[in-house]
């Protein structure tokens, strides 16, 4: 059977959010509850990039990330060590809204992240 998530990188091309000769940025298939769900995805099918690629891309995909969950104070950046593909290699970031998974989230060990908003409770 063909990896997901190499399906993903071929089929949906036009769901692109960035894409750079080593990774791609794309909404995930289920938002699981969430407005925003997204991936960064690379392109070659490998389980470890090395840890000086993997740093680059994650820091691409954080500072991307602080703009694109920008109505928030802050998203969830969620370890790959609980992921359902295993092999290739992946992270997800969520918004903490519409939370339907909350406590699947809270049992996946994630990292909450600033985003550059100078974000007020609505509450006053
Ligand atoms: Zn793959």
């Amino acid at each position: 059977m063909e990896c997901k998530l190499c399906k993903a990188l071929k089929n949906e091309k036009d769901k692109y959010l960035y894409e750079d000769k080593d990774i791609v940025f794309l909404p995930t298939k289920t938002m699981k509850g969430h407005n925003k769900r997204i991936m960064i995805v690379s392109k070659e099918h490998i389980k470890y990039p090395s840890i000086s690629d993997e740093r680059e891309w994650v820091d691409s995909f954080i500072k991307f990330c602080k703009e694109y969950f920008n109505e928030e104070p802050t998203f969830a950046l969620c370890e790959s060590t609980y992921a359902t593909i295993p092999n290739h290699w992946h992270l997800i970031a969520t918004d903490w809204k519409g939370n339907v998974d909350i406590e699947q989230l809270h049992y996946t060990p994630h990292r909450a992240i600033k985003t550059n908003v100078n974000w007020r409770p609505n509450n006053g």
